[in-house]
């Protein structure tokens, strides 16, 4: 007889969670991700003891019926990829089909959804991977609401490694930042024990985004960079020389919408600057790359932060060249003519 076992779905479903819900913050990322696939407008955040306590996060967007609002939480359950071909061109945040299914393997979770044109919505509730009650209808605007309490309850390791509720609020607060300015056209809220403490108005103007996060005296002194190939198209903002910090905390990069970190890229910004960076400082920078979804492949990690592309060197390219254009048309000194 052989040795083998197949897991458990609660236990696989917990060593999945391992890889997707790090902290409070990467929860916050997942989930305000799906209200952003569902197509929401409107997008509050909620935490409780920097999310670590509770955290919930209530859009506005399509919903779900209640066949996918059970469904939702089995691992690889997604409604955004459906066949091979479709990894190689991702329009959406999600599509590994696991967050909710790992969130809810870790901690104890109510989700309550309404599809839009339906009388009322259904309430799953799910504790460790196990429905805790069967769903029932619930009055609710349309959209989705998901509460999540007491994350990594059953895994004391994983509980004991958080930081503290300052620090995981902090990183929570980042996560939205991002995901504002990701998408000025979306209104969120982020509040810590019922005090806004982040808001953005979802009125589609970058500027004012980049004001509530960087402060009004920062965003008015940025720059803004336009740029297009055939096969890309770049636009933003830079902070002037002036602005740059010690650390890359200020620099914000969205391919296709999606915030992403990647080394090159930032060299490239970086290399736009030039010398009139000083040595050791990080420009400020909330810059928007668009490009077909062929070209870059997100499916590297289980974050989906990190992407591939397919011509690193091309984009590269675009975007020092875009920086520097913005510079040089910033910085021209006008010739002046004094007669004498
Ligand atoms: P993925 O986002 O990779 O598909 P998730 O586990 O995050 O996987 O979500 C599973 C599915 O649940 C999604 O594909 C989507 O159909 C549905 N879903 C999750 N959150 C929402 C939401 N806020 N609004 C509508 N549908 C949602
Ligand atoms: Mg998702």
């Amino acid at each position: 007889m052989g040795i083998i076992q197949v897991m458990p779905d609660a236990l696989a479903n917990q060593i999945a969670a391992g890889e997707v819900v790090e902290r409070p913050a990467s929860c916050v990322k997942e989930l305000v991700e799906n209200s952003l696939d569902a197509g929401a407008t409107e997008i509050r955040v909620s935490l409780e003891e920097g999310g670590i306590a509770a955290m919930v996060v209530q859009d506005n967007g399509h919903g779900m019926d209640p066949d996918d609002a059970v469904l939702a939480f089995a691992r690889h359950a997604t409604s955004k990829v459906r066949s091979a071909r479709d990894l190689f061109k991702i329009a959406t945040l999600g599509f590994r089909g696991e967050a909710l299914a790992s969130i809810a393997a870790v901690a104890r979770v109510r989700l309550e959804t309404r599809p839009r044109g339906s009388e009322s919505g259904i309430v799953v509730q799910v504790e460790g991977s196990r429905q805790t009650a069967p769903p029932a209808p619930v009055g609710m605007p349309e959209g989705t609401r998901i509460e999540v309490r007491d994350l990594f309850f059953n895994t004391p390791a994983r509980l004991k490694y958080l930081r503290s509720v300052t620090t995981e609020q902090a990183r929570c607060l980042e996560v939205v930042q991002k995901a504002a300015l990701a998408r000025p056209d979306v209104a969120f809220v982020l509040e810590t024990n019922g005090h806004v403490m982040f808001q953005s108005g979802g009125r589609g103007n970058l500027l004012e985004v980049a004001a509530a996060v960087f402060g009004a005296g920062e965003a008015r002194q940025m720059l803004s960079v336009e740029g297009a190939t055939p096969d890309y198209r770049i636009h933003g903002l830079i902070g002037r020389p002036t602005q740059a910090r010690a650390s890359r905390a200020h620099a914000h990069l969205f391919i296709n919408d999606r915030p992403i970190r990647n080394y090159a890229l930032h060299q490239a910004v970086m290399a736009g600057f030039g010398a009139r960076l000083m040595t050791k400082r990080h420009p400020m920078y909330v810059l928007y790359l668009q490009m077909d979804p062929a070209l870059v492949d997100v499916n590297i990690h289980p974050h989906k932060a990190e992407v591939r592309f397919s011509e690193e060197r091309d984009v590269a390219r675009v975007v020092q060249d875009a920086v520097q254009r913005a510079l040089d048309e910033a910085f021209l000194v006008p010739s002046i003519h004094i007669d004498r």
